[in-house]
């Protein structure tokens, strides 16, 4: 593993962002905890995107549904026949593997692997055939397991827009174009896994259905590309890192016209963050017919009585078209985790020699720091600055997410908060109990500010509202 990636692993997993899952039991492959740190992050990122693309957006609307749904769900939207990879074991030490990522040579210099077709655990060349191996995890739907109570978990949450699409349309009165969000767990029994988190069976995704008009849908996929891109540049991810991979015509999904995905520089090499995909109206059509459910809008008469009359749109049913914008909780976490992770030789602490060691700055966006705000009494052996800390603390917990730590020297502890994040750290000393100000030290800048306890919610609303 890259030097880089490692010491990520390490921070992650000592500073309780992510932990091996079932690690006591020695861990499962591809399947990950997020410890307190992972889950507040997690949820900073999942709040800006709802923000972003539901609140102060006019035309989309969230829905959260079942993870299990009826089995024909898979049939017609083609998982159950097309959701496979190609399998592939090697003869020798039965090791299994994707085809395709053999045949392209995507395991060389990996363990045995000098060169295309050759396997990395053993070296060896003698495959069996490929097979078809479908992703999805198989279950039963009550207590007999049977064949016509099998399900599965879904892999991905469209499914569940689609099948809901014209609910959601009447009992929210949207008219095309609109769409619908969802953040929701998803399962993929992934042959290869592996690059820490960055493909685990079970994960995250958010994902907006955007139902549009035949014919504008190419404007519609554009729009949403751009909005997609916005998003990981707002939340501090760097341009340079980006790219976007277009899909070949003869490797598109079963149900797509045009996929883009967005691709990130991870220290493993470029990996697929976000998508974006042109589904046509193949689920709306595949689900309508399938269930016998009609599926398809009738745009409504323009206001405006004898006009109405005219408007040529009107009264003509159609079944829309969908732009579908993706993208991993899980793999945005890491992509700005790797972004953000910043080594500085010989400390930035300019004022002290003592410390000269290696510091590590975790410089993520303000409103994705898990931490947002740690508070500190200088030292912790007089009761009457623990004191006023610990006023401080609580009051600024009913607006920011906060720690407090007295333990160790004031450097070693901005330190602490410098390697998981934290923006701003607020110190109580000596001079707090004379004039009720503390000092608010700037995470980027390492500049303090002298700020009135009366003035301080409100300096770092501000100062959040800046980024
Ligand atoms: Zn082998």
């Amino acid at each position: 593993m890259d030097e880089k990636m490692k010491k990520i692993v390490s921070l992650a997993k000592r500073r309780g962002f992510v932990f091996p899952s079932s690690e006591i039991y020695g861990g499962v492959e591809a399947l990950w905890d997020f410890g307190p740190l992972g889950t507040a992050m997690k949820e900073n990122i999942k709040r800006a995107w709802m923000r972003r693309f539901v609140q102060r957006m006019d035309n989309v609307v969230a829905l959260e549904s079942a993870i299990l749904m009826h089995p024909s769900t898979w049939k017609a939207s083609g998982h159950v026949e097309n959701f496979t990879d190609p399998l592939i074991e090697c003869k020798s030490c039965h090791g299994r593997f994707r085809a395709d990522y053999m045949m392209d040579g995507r395991f060389v210099g990996q363990g045995e692997a000098k060169e295309p077709n050759q396997c990395p655990t053993c070296g060896d060349r003698d495959f069996t055939q490929a097979k078809q191996f479908n992703l999805m995890f198989k279950t039963f739907l009550g207590p007999v397991e049977d064949v016509v109570h099998v399900t599965y978990l879904r892999p991905e949450t469209a499914q569940g827009m689609f099948v809901d699409f014209k609910l959601v349309q009447e009992s929210m009165r949207q008219k095309v174009p609109f769409g619908i969000a969802q953040i929701g767990k998803s399962f993929r029994n992934e042959i290869t896994t592996g690059n820490f988190f960055f493909r685990s069976r079970e994960f995250e995704i958010a994902e907006l259905e955007f139902f549009c008009k035949p014919g504008e849908d190419e404007k519609w996929f554009d729009f949403w590309l751009a909005e997609w891109e916005k998003f990981f540049l707002a939340l501090g991810l760097k341009k340079k890192n980006l790219r976007r991979y277009e899909h070949p015509k003869e490797s598109l999904a079963h149900y797509s016209k045009r996929t883009v995905d967005i691709e990130y520089k991870f220290p493993f090499g470029w990996g697929e963050l976000a998508g974006v995909a042109n589904r046509t109206d193949f689920d709306l059509k595949q689900h309508g017919k399938a269930s016998g459910t009609d599926l398809s809008y009738l745009p409504p008469a323009r206001a405006g009585g004898a006009q109405a009359g005219r408007d040529e749109e009107a009264g003509k049913k159609y079944i829309p078209y969908v732009i579908e914008p993706t993208l991993g909780i899980e793999r945005l976490l890491l992509a700005l985790l790797i972004d953000a992770y910043e080594e500085v030789k010989g400390g930035r602490t300019t004022t002290t020699e003592a410390t000269k060691e290696e510091e590590v700055v975790l410089r993520l966006g303000k409103c994705i720091a898990p931490v947002q705000v740690a508070v500190f009494p200088l030292v912790k052996n007089k009761s009457d600055l623990v004191k006023k800390a610990k006023e401080v603390y609580k009051l600024l917990q009913k607006d920011f997410a906060c720690q407090y730590d007295e333990v160790g020297a004031i450097g070693r502890r901005y330190r602490r908060q410098d390697e998981i994040g934290t923006p701003f750290c607020v110190t109580i000393d000596f001079d707090t109990l004379k004039d009720d100000t503390v000092t608010l030290r700037d995470r980027d800048t390492m500049k303090q500010d002298r700020v009135k306890i009366a003035d301080l919610a409100q300096q770092l609303k501000n100062r959040f509202e800046e980024d």
